[in-house]
C-alpha cells in the first residue's frame, strides 16, 4: 500500500501541530503507524491522499449516519452557504431544527444549540448546578463526556470519594466536585447517593457507553439510576451525543424508555458539521439566559450551515426509514460474522447494538464493565487494525473505539468487510 503522501503530510503536520493532529486519537498512537490523510469521502468510502480507497466504519466518529457527502446534506449546506454563512442573529433554520429535535426526544421541551458535544455537556452541567443550587456531579468510570475540566476526572482511591484530575491542567478544585463510580453497578451509585445526596446536582451518563468499547447497560439499570436520582433530588443527564439519533429517533431515552432531566446531543445532529445541543423540560430550560440566570452563549451557535446539515440529515433519516434499514444491515452483518465469531470464541468477541459495533480481544462472551474492557488485549487490536487497513477497511484507530454502520454501507461492503475480518483475525493471531 502506497501512503507516501500521508507520510509526507504527517511529517509537515507534526512540525506544526501537537502530535500533528487537532484531536489526539487521530494520531494513531494506540495502533502505531502513520495516520492517513483523508482527501475525500463518498457514501461508505473514504479515499486517502494517495488515492487508496477504504470502507469506512469510523464515520467521523459517529456523525455520519448517512455516510459521506450525502447528496441531500451537501445540497442543503451549499444552499445555505449561498445565503451567507453566519449572521449572529436568529435565523429560520434554527427554528426548523429545534422543532425536529423536540419532536424526537421525549425529555426535551426546549433546546439550545452549541458548537460541540463538549460544549453541550459543559453547559448542561452548569444548568444542573444552577437549577439545583448544588455543586457535585456524579459520572461513571469509562464514560466520555468531552474535555470540559470537570469531566476529565478519574476515580479517586477508596470508595468513590473525590475524583482526581485525569489530565494535566485540571485543578484539584475542579476534580473535587466530580465523583466517579463504576457503570452497571447500582450499589456503588446508591452508596454515593446515600452519603452525599444533599450536595449532588446531577448524575451524568452515556446511557449506553460507547467511548470505552461498547458496554450495554444491564437490564433495569438505567431505570434504577433514574429512581435513585428521583429519590435524592439529583438531576439525571443523559449524554446522548452518540446514542441520540443513532439508537432510535429519540435516542436511548426512547429505546430504553427512561427519561433523563437534561439531554445532551452532538455528532449526528450536525450531519457532519460542528453542532451540539442540550435540552430539557420547559421548567429547567427557563434557567438558561436570557430567560434565567445560567449564562451560556456562542458567536457561531445556530450557524445556518450547521443547522441546514442537521435538518437535511434528520429529514433523510425519516425518508429512508433509517433505523429499520440499519437494523437490517446489522442483522446481515451478524449473519456474516457469526461463523468468524464462532471460530474465534474465547479469543475475540464481536458485539453489536443497533448500528454500533465493537470487536474486543478477550476470552469473555459478554461485556458488562469497564474493567472487562480494560483487560482486553489492545496490542492484538493494533495488529488487527493494521491488517484491516491493508485490506481496505478503515476502523477507528483505537481498541477503545466502536465502529458505526451507515445507511450507505452496501451488502457488498458488509461481505467484503467480513472477508477482511476473517483474514485479519487470522493474521492478528499469527495463524
Ligand atoms: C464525542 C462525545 C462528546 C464530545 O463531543 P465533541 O463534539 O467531540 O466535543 C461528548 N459525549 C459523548 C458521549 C461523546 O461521544
Amino acid at each position: 500500500m502506497n501512503i507516501a503522501r500521508s507520510i509526507e503530510l504527517y511529517a509537515r503536520a507534526s512540525a506544526l501541530m501537537p502530535g500533528g493532529v487537532n484531536s489526539p486519537v487521530r494520531a494513531f498512537k494506540s495502533v502505531g503507524g502513520t495516520p492517513l490523510f483523508i482527501a475525500k469521502g463518498t457514501g461508505s468510502r473514504v479515499y486517502d491522499e494517495d488515492g487508496n480507497a477504504y470502507i469506512d466504519y469510523c464515520m467521523s466518529w459517529g456523525p455520519l449516519l448517512l455516510g459521506h457527502a450525502d447528496d441531500d446534506v451537501v445540497r442543503a449546506i451549499a444552499d445555505a452557504a449561498r445565503d451567507g454563512t453566519s449572521f449572529g442573529t436568529p435565523n429560520r433554520r434554527e427554528v426548523e431544527i429545534a422543532e425536529l429535535v423536540i419532536a424526537r426526544f421525549p425529555a426535551v421541551d426546549k433546546v439550545r444549540f452549541v458548537n460541540s458535544g463538549t460544549e453541550a455537556v459543559m453547559s448542561a452541567i452548569r444548568l444542573a448546578r444552577g437549577f439545583t443550587g448544588r455543586d457535585k456531579i456524579v459520572k461513571f468510570d469509562g464514560c466520555y463526556h468531552g474535555h470540559a475540566d470537570s469531566m476529565l476526572v478519574a476515580a479517586g482511591s477508596g470508595l468513590a470519594t473525590f475524583g482526581t484530575p485525569d489530565s494535566a491542567g485540571v485543578t484539584e478544585g475542579a476534580a473535587r466536585d466530580t465523583i466517579v463510580v463504576p457503570f452497571n453497578d447500582i450499589d456503588a451509585l446508591r452508596a454515593v447517593m446515600d452519603r452525599d445526596h444533599g450536595s449532588i446536582a446531577a448524575v451524568i451518563m452515556e446511557p449506553v457507553p460507547c467511548n470505552y468499547g461498547l458496554i450495554p447497560p444491564r437490564d433495569g439499570y438505567l431505570r434504577a439510576v433514574r429512581e435513585l436520582c428521583d429519590r435524592f433530588g439529583a438531576l439525571l443527564i443523559f449524554d446522548e451525543v452518540i446514542t441520540g439519533l443513532r439508537l432510535a429517533p429519540g435516542g436511548a431515552q426512547e429505546r430504553f424508555d427512561v427519561r433523563p432531566d437534561i439531554t445532551t446531543l452532538g455528532k449526528i445532529i450536525g450531519g457532519g458539521l460542528p453542532v451540539g445541543a442540550y435540552g430539557a423540560s420547559t421548567e429547567i430550560m427557563a434557567k438558561v439566559a436570557p430567560d434565567g440566570p445560567v449564562y451560556q452563549a456562542g458567536t457561531l451557535s445556530g450557524n445556518p450551515l450547521a443547522m441546514a446539515a442537521g435538518i437535511a440529515t434528520m429529514k433523510k433519516i425519516d425518508a429512508l426509514n433509517a433505523y429499520d434499514l440499519l437494523e437490517e444491515k446489522g442483522r446481515r452483518f451478524d449473519a456474516l460474522v457469526a461463523p468468524i465469531a464462532d471460530e474465534y470464541r474465547g479469543r475475540a468477541l464481536i458485539l453489536r447494538l443497533g448500528s454500533i459495533v465493537c470487536t474486543y480481544f478477550t476470552e469473555r462472551t459478554s461485556i458488562e464493565s469497564v474493567d472487562q474492557v480494560r483487560a482486553c488485549d489492545m496490542k492484538r487490536f493494533a495488529r488487527y487494525h493494521a491488517e484491516m487497513l491493508r485490506r481496505g477497511i478503515y476502523l477507528a484507530p483505537s481498541g477503545y473505539e466502536v465502529g458505526f454502520l451507515a445507511t450507505a454501507h452496501t451488502d457488498d461492503d458488509l461481505a467484503d468487510t467480513a472477508a477482511a475480518m476473517r483474514e485479519s483475525l487470522a493474521a492478528a493471531f499469527g495463524s
